[in-house]
Parts: structure tokens; C-alpha cells; sequence
């Protein structure tokens, strides 16, 4: 018989979890469920004790200064330990970039194997695993007999779990660390309004290569294009993704938007992001763009093209209308709520 364990890690804060480590939490109680598994949680974190607040079973936990830090050799330490007093066959972890960099190591430890984006975990008698192949194309569902086997789930896939505030009893589990060489500093990262990649943001808003072109005046209009974006993005908190050609530009010495980069792009040579909902602006709609809309939830568009790809069955909504028009007016009525 299965038995499950998730491996939850603390935010960087230090008191809560991260919102990935609740998805898996929800992940491992619908597995639990299905397959009247046990279940036990591990939580790596400095001080686990608070943290325990409203989870639905018992936890296993590390408390050391040193887990505040993510740092592999610390890291791998504590998954280690956990997942051996645990001893289940299944381990469910967020695809954390703190458990991504650890949890091959610790499946190896424990001879064990390790699948990673899993997207799904299904089955009514065994586990499956579901992850996607060849650039989100081809969606394949994984059975393995090696175990303990290790699942590493993709962030967005689930929901988070959220509790009663009841206390899980939590049992601290000794870890011995081995020398520890590396010493987190502190952290640079932009200015949460330079940093126009937001995984966890509600809308993406896509800016395709229209922006940039001759408008209906016969000039270019970049720099108001430029504000137009970047001030919805302050005003909504919205993700910023862009066409392959707009980002393309920059090499070709044309006009072009000073924040975007290739790590923008969405499509088939590009990010497949998941958020619920997204708006193209000036982009064509076409395949290869559009198949890195494939998680998300609602489509609606703004193109001055009605027989753009969006309005051939690519988009929910396709307003036909000039997007920078439109955008500022949206940006209007968003400043004045
Ligand atoms: C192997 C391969 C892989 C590819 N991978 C990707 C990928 O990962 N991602 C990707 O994006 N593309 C990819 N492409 C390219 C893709 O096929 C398209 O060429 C690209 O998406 C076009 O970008 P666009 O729609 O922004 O530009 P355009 O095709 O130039 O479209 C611009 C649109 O803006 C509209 N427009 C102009 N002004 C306005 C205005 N004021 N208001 C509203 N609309 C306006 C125009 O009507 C037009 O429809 C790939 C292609 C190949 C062959």
C-alpha cells in the first residue's frame, strides 16, 4: 500500500509556507484520499512550530537557523532527513526553485526516482503522474514501480490548501549538517515595478509587434506605447509576456521596448505561463504564439485585424479596435478606482 509525504518548505519570511508547498498540500490530500493512503507533511524551516498552524495532518519537521537560508548542502540535508523518518513511498514537493536545485540528490540518497513538472497526480488504484513534453505538446501520464518515488510539482496547478486554525501535532526530526561553505548575503532583485515577469498575477498582457509599427498616422509611436504598457502593468500588477517578434526587434536595430526581453516571449519558442485570465494587444495570433496561451484561462484580445488568428477561435473575446485607444482608456478608469 502507498503511503504519502509532502515536503513543504517556509516562504522568506520565515512564517508561512509557501503558497507552492499549500498546493502540494492539496495535491497529497486528493491523492491520500483516492488511494486511502496515509499521509504526513515535512516542513523545512528555521522555526517549523508556527507554520503547522491549520494543516490538515501530522508533521514531521526540521528547526535549525540554518534552514531560514536556501542553500543545497543545508537543504538536501533536511530533505534527507525528513523523507527517512517518513518512510513513505510516495513524496509530494512544490517545484520550488529552493526544492528543484535539492530533490534529485535526495531521491538518489534514498535510491529512489524523481519525475519532475508533474502537473497532475491521478489514479484510483495507483499513482499517475501527468507532465507535458516536447514544449507543452504532448501530455504523458507516468507510472513508475521504483519507489520511494519523488514528484515534483509545477506551481498553478493546484489549489491552496487552506485550513481550519487547528495545531497538527509537528515531531522534530534530528539532522546532522554537513560543513556549510555558502552564506546567503542578501538579495537583489528589481524593483518589485521593474520586474515585469509575475508568476502569480492574475492577468498576463501580451504586447505583440503591432506597438511598434507604423500606426494609422504613418508614424511610429514607441515611447507612448512604452508608457501605455508599463502603466497598466503598475495599475493592474498584471505579467508582462510579448510576441516573438516584438522581442526579436531589438536585434534588428527597429524601434523597440526597452523592457522586454526574450524571457517575455510566449509561444512554442517560449514560456507557457499559467494565469487565469490574459490579454493580447497588437499581436497577430498566430500558432506559434498562441500555443503558449495553453493554460490560460480566459483569452481576449485587442487587434485592429478582424481576420487576425485571435478571431479565428484563438480568443474567448476579440475586440476589434485600436489598442492604444483602448489602453488608455483602460488606464484612465483604472487610475480613477
Ligand atoms: C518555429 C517557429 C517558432 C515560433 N515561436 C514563436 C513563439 O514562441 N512566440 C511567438 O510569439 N511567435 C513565435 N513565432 C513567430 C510567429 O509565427 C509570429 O510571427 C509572431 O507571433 C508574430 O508576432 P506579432 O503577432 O506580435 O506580430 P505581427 O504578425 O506583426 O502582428 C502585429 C499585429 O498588431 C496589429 N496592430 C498593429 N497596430 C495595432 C493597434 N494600434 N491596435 C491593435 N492592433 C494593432 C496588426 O493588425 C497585427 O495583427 C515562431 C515562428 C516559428 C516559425
Amino acid at each position: 500500500m502507498e503511503s504519502i509525504f509532502v515536503l513543504t518548505h517556509a516562504d522568506e519570511s520565515g512564517g508561512a509556507l509557501t503558497r507552492a508547498s499549500l498546493e502540494a498540500v492539496t495535491a497529497g490530500m486528493e491523492l491520500a484520499a483516492r488511494l486511502n493512503a496515509p499521509m504526513r507533511i515535512g516542513i523545512v524551516a528555521a522555526d517549523p512550530h508556527p507554520l503547522s498552524n491549520g494543516l490538515p495532518c501530522a508533521a514531521l519537521a526540521v528547526a535549525d537557523p540554518a534552514f531560514a537560508q536556501p542553500r543545497f548542502a543545508s537543504d538536501a540535508a533536511a530533505c534527507e532527513a525528513l523523507c527517512r523518518a517518513a518512510a513513505t513511498s510516495i513524496v509530494l514537493a512544490p517545484g520550488s526553485s529552493r526544492f528543484a536545485r535539492v530533490i534529485a540528490a535526495v531521491a538518489h540518497r534514498l535510491g529512489g526516482l524523481v519525475d519532475t513538472h508533474i502537473t497532475a497526480v491521478g489514479g484510483e488504484t495507483a499513482v499517475e503522474a501527468t507532465r507535458w513534453f516536447y514544449r507543452q505538446r504532448i501530455e504523458a501520464v507516468v507510472t513508475r514501480t521504483a519507489r520511494p518515488w519523488f514528484l515534483l510539482l509545477d506551481a498553478g496547478t493546484h489549489a491552496a490548501y487552506t485550513g481550519e486554525s487547528a495545531n497538527a501535532t509537528v515531531e522534530i526530526v534530528p539532522v546532522s549538517l554537513p560543513a556549510l561553505r555558502t552564506e546567503v548575503a542578501g538579495t537583489r532583485a528589481p524593483r518589485q515595478d521593474e520586474q515585469t515577469i509575475r508568476p502569480d498575477a492574475r492577468l498576463l498582457f501580451v504586447a505583440g509587434a503591432g506597438w511598434t509599427k507604423k500606426q494609422p498616422d504613418g508614424e511610429v509611436h514607441t515611447g507612448e506605447a512604452g508608457k501605455l504598457i508599463l502603466d497598466f502593468l503598475r495599475l493592474s500588477s498584471a505579467s508582462l509576456g510579448s510576441s516573438k517578434s516584438l522581442v526579436d526587434q531589438g536585434g534588428e536595430g527597429h524601434s523597440v521596448l526597452p523592457f522586454l526581453t526574450h524571457l517575455n516571449q510566449i509561444g512554442q519558442t517560449g514560456a507557457t505561463p499559467r494565469h487565469p485570465k490574459g490579454l493580447s494587444t497588437c499581436c497577430h495570433g498566430e500558432e506559434p504564439h498562441v500555443v503558449g496561451w495553453r493554460f490560460i484561462g480566459e483569452r481576449r484580445a485587442i487587434s485592429l485585424d478582424p481576420n487576425c488568428g485571435w478571431t479565428r477561435g484563438k480568443a474567448d473575446v476579440v475586440y476589434i479596435a485600436d489598442a492604444f485607444q483602448v489602453m488608455a482608456k483602460v488606464n484612465e478608469s483604472l487610475a480613477k478606482s
